[in-house]
């Protein structure tokens, strides 16, 4: 089981990753990794020291043991848990490699090629792979070839335990996989998203989990290209010049927001939230607010009018709307003080009240929303 909010299961064949981008930096998989290659090693009552898959996957930073960062190598897990998805049969919503990234770069393209076997012969489930190597997600499913003698290049057990259901070659791309890129922050999502949408998928997704600045999913893209992720609308001009639609291509068919977790989570703005809450829906975008994570929202005013007996406050600038300002305990009564009155339209105050606590309400509301089956697009 897991308690992420938009999956039922995780399923981790393959563990193991590198830090790639800022929302890398609080890692939980490369802590979790790290603590179940420690606890393995201790011998048990009866003298048994157990291995593990993930052992090698982390190291500690220097003298820190409590702050391990990845080593780059990827491992398998044992067979059994490959096979999780091919002995359940009851329909179940799968996140593919949350300890790692399926399409990291040490990923032999051999186990890629299992993972989608597996995912194929299980049309039963659906399975949700996210990834921050989009590029090498796009050429591997532009080609993928589920053609035989494809099955051929499984092992024998996968082969034996999908053999039954060999005969029918599966279309692509497969309806039970959804592809999703993680968008932190503007610059991921302009260098990470065109791929996503070049990319054959039934579904396609984005995870802004945590979300660490302000997103405009209306123009994703660098250079000269652009394209409103929302809509799919392509732009061949720079976005002044937004008459210059080309043509009408893929778009998102979901949305993921998340705060951080942890001790050392970074604060996310609520306007934030709402700007992209505020977009899917112009869109008829799927869009489903994960949590605030640490940081949790406690209230808003419109006169800068600020409680100094909270720990955290956003309060907008004249040189951004979004700007943030003040986080810590110590800077809020001055910040606030200094930045109050009716200068700024709005403001929003967030606290550290922990995950639980800070809950998943946006202005009052969950929002769960989730994508429904549709043909699969190229
Ligand atoms: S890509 Fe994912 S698993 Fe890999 S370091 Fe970044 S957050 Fe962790």
């Amino acid at each position: 089981m897991t308690n992420i909010e938009w999956t039922e299961k995780t399923w981790n064949p393959i563990v193991g990753c590198s830090v790639v981008s800022p929302g890398c930096t609080n890692c939980y998989a490369m802590k979790m990794a790290h603590r179940l290659a420690s606890m393995a090693v201790k011998p048990d009552g009866a003298g048994n020291i157990y291995t593990t898959h993930y052992e090698g996957l982390t190291k500690d930073q220097g003298r820190h043991r409590h702050n391990p960062v990845w080593t780059g190598k990827v491992a398998r897990a044992g067979d059994d848990h490959w096979h999780i998805p091919l002995k359940r049969k009851k329909p179940t919503m799968f996140f593919v490699c949350s300890m790692g990234d399926l399409f990291h770069k040490n990923v032999p393209d051999q186990w890629i090629d299992e993972v989608f076997a597996i995912m194929a012969f299980c049309p039963q489930h659906v399975f949700q792979v996210l990834t921050k190597r989009p590029q090498r997600m796009r050429d591997y499913i532009l080609s993928l070839d589920l053609r035989a003698p494809w099955p051929a290049r499984l092992p024998d057990e996968t082969t034996r335990l999908i053999s039954e259901q060999l005969a029918v070659a599966p279309q692509l791309p497969l309806p039970n996989v959804w592809l999703g890129v993680s968008t932190e922050d503007q610059r991921r999502a302009d260098e990470r998203i065109p791929h996503l949408l070049e990319t054959p998928a039934a579904i396609r997704f984005i995870s802004a989990e945590p979300l660490l600045g302000t997103l405009d999913l209306n123009w994703v893209g660098t250079g000269e290209y652009g394209v409103d992720a929302l809509s799919g609308t392509q732009y061949h001009e720079p976005p002044e010049n937004m008459s210059a639609a080309t043509s009408q291509g893929n778009k998102l068919d979901w949305v993921i927001v998340g705060g951080e977790s942890g001790p050392n989570a970074r604060p996310m703005h609520p306007e934030w939230v709402r700007t992209i809450r505020d977009d899917c829906g112009v869109y008829g975008v799927p869009f489903f607010f994960k949590q605030w994570g640490k940081w949790g929202w406690v209230g808003s005013g419109s006169s800068g009018v600020y409680d100094p007996g909270q720990l955290g406050a956003f309060v907008p600038s004249p040189q951004s709307d979004n700007q943030l300002l003040a986080v810590s305990a110590t800077n809020v009564t001055q910040d606030a003080t200094i930045y109050a009155g009716t200068f700024w339209a709005k403001h929003d105050a967030i606290h550290a009240l922990g995950k639980k606590r800070a809950g998943r309400r946006l202005d009052g509301l969950e929002h769960d929303e989730m994508p429904s089956p549709r043909e699969a697009s190229s």
